[in-house]
C-alpha cells in the first residue's frame, strides 16, 4: 500500500482508536505466565475491572472477541430448553439471540423497529405473564451499536422487579463499558458481557463477564455443556492473579495501561467527556439536515451516532469516497441497514479535534458524493465544542 500521510481516522464504533502508551505496552516482551510477575499483572487488572464494571464480585478474562462472552454468559447460568427473554434492539440484539438458539436454548425474542431500545412496560408484561416462572434470563444490549440506541438499564430491572420475577439480568456493555455509566452491582444485573476493542481502547481480542452472587449460584445447577467458557476454572486460578491456560499475556499489559488511563482520568469524566462528543456529533447531523437513526431522544447513544441518508442516495458510496479521499473509515449500516445508514463511532480515545476532524471529513464526503444536505455541520460543532468546555 502507497504510503498516506498522516493519521488515519479510525471512527467506526469499534474497534477504536488505540491510544500510543497502550500500544507500546502491547509491546513489552512476553512473560512466563506462571510467574510472580504475572502474578501482580492478573491481580491488577482483574482488580481495576471491577471499577470499571461497577462490581464488587468477579470479573472474569477470555482470549476472546465478544461474541466469546456471550456464549460464556449463556453457558455458565442455563441449561438446555431454558427460556431467555431477548429484544430485537438491531443487528447485536439478533446476534445474541441466534447463538442463544444454536445453543439449545429457548428464546422469546420481542421484535424491535432497530430506531429505538428495550422497552421496560414488554419486560414487565412478559414477565407477569409467566406466572410459573420459565424464563430464566433476560438478555439486553445496553448500547445496540448497529443503531446507536442505549436502553435503560435500571428502568429494566425495575420492570423485572415489579413482575416478582427471578429470571437473571444478563447485559451486554461491549460498546458502552468505560464510555456510558454502567453500573453492575447498584443496577442488579447478573451477568455483564464486555469486550477489549471498544470503549477500553484495546485491541480486540479480550472477551469479559462480570457476575453476580445470583448468577454464581446460577451456575451450579446449569448443565449447558461448556468446557472452554468454564467459570469454575477461572474462579481456581484468578485469585492469585493466574490463568487455566495461556493468557493474552501482551492484551493485558495493554488493559493494564488503558486502566491506569481511565481511572486516572475518572469515570465521571470519562463518560461526560463521551456525552459532549455525542451531543457535538448531533448538532452537527442536526445543522447537516440528516435524520438520525435513533428516534427516541433519551436513548441516544454517547459512543455512536448512526446517520440515515435520504432514500435514493447510499451511504456506502459516501463511506468509500471518505475513506478513498480522507482516509477515514466510518461505520457501516448493518444487515438491513446496509447502505441506508452510516455510523460515526465517537468513543475511546478521541479529543476535541479528532471529532472535528471526523465531522470535517464527513461533511467533504456529503458534498462530493451530492448527498442532499445544509452546510455548515462541523461549524455547529465547533460552536457546541467552544461554547460547552
Ligand atoms: C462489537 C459488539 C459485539 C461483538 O463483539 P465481537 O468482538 O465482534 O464478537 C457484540 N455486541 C455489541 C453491542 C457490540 O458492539
Amino acid at each position: 500500500m502507497p504510503h498516506r500521510s498522516g493519521r488515519h481516522f479510525l471512527q467506526i464504533p469499534g474497534p477504536t482508536n488505540v491510544p500510543d502508551r497502550v500500544l507500546k505496552a502491547t509491546s513489552y516482551p512476553t512473560i512466563d505466565h506462571r510467574g510472580p510477575s504475572f502474578a501482580t499483572l492478573g491481580r491488577k487488572v482483574l482488580d481495576g475491572l471491577k471499577t470499571i464494571f461497577g462490581t464488587e464480585h468477579d470479573v472474569v478474562i477470555y482470549p476472546s472477541s465478544g461474541t466469546g462472552a456471550w456464549e460464556a454468559a449463556l453457558v455458565n447460568t442455563l441449561s438446555p430448553g431454558d427460556r431467555v427473554l431477548m429484544f430485537e434492539t438491531g443487528h447485536f440484539g439478533s446476534l445474541w439471540a441466534d447463538l442463544a438458539g444454536r445453543l439449545g436454548l429457548d428464546v422469546e425474542l420481542v421484535p424491535g423497529d432497530w430506531r429505538s431500545g428495550v422497552h421496560p412496560d414488554t419486560v414487565e408484561a412478559r414477565l407477569s405473564a409467566d406466572e410459573q416462572h420459565t424464563i430464566k434470563a433476560v438478555a439486553v444490549v445496553h448500547n445496540e451499536t448497529s443503531t446507536g440506541v442505549t436502553s435503560n438499564i435500571p428502568a429494566v430491572r425495575v420492570a423485572m422487579n415489579r413482575a416478582e420475577h427471578p429470571a437473571l439480568l444478563m447485559v451486554d456493555t461491549i460498546s458502552s463499558l468505560g464510555s456510558i455509566d454502567y453500573r453492575h452491582d447498584e443496577w442488579g444485573v447478573d451477568v455483564t458481557v464486555g469486550g477489549s476493542q471498544k470503549g477500553l481502547m484495546l485491541p480486540p481480542g479480550l472477551g469479559l463477564n462480570a457476575i453476580s452472587e445470583k448468577a454464581k449460584r446460577a451456575y451450579e445447577s446449569a448443565t449447558l455443556p461448556k468446557a472452554y467458557w468454564d467459570w469454575l476454572a477461572m474462579w481456581e486460578s484468578n485469585p492469585a492473579g493466574f490463568f487455566p491456560y495461556t493468557p493474552p499475556t501482551n492484551l493485558l499489559y495493554g488493559l493494564s495501561e488503558a486502566l491506569d488511563m481511565l481511572l486516572g482520568q475518572g469515570l465521571e469524566t470519562v463518560f461526560a467527556r463521551h456525552a459532549r462528543h455525542a451531543e457535538a456529533t448531533r448538532q452537527a447531523v442536526q445543522a447537516w439536515d440528516l435524520e438520525l437513526l435513533c428516534q427516541v431522544p433519551e436513548e441516544y447513544s454517547n459512543t455512536l451516532t448512526a446517520v440515515c441518508v435520504p432514500d435514493g442516495h447510499d451511504a456506502d458510496a459516501l463511506r468509500s469516497v471518505i475513506l478513498d479521499r480522507f482516509d477515514m473509515s466510518l461505520g457501516a449500516g448493518l444487515s438491513k441497514l446496509a447502505g441506508r445508514v452510516f455510523r460515526i463511532g465517537h468513543l475511546g480515545d478521541l479529543g476535541d479535534l479528532t471529532l472535528l476532524g471526523t465531522l470535517s471529513g464527513i461533511e467533504a464526503g456529503l458534498r462530493i458524493t451530492g448527498i442532499p444536505h445544509r452546510e455548515g455541520g462541523a461549524g455547529a460543532a465547533i460552536r457546541y465544542l467552544a461554547d460547552n468546555p
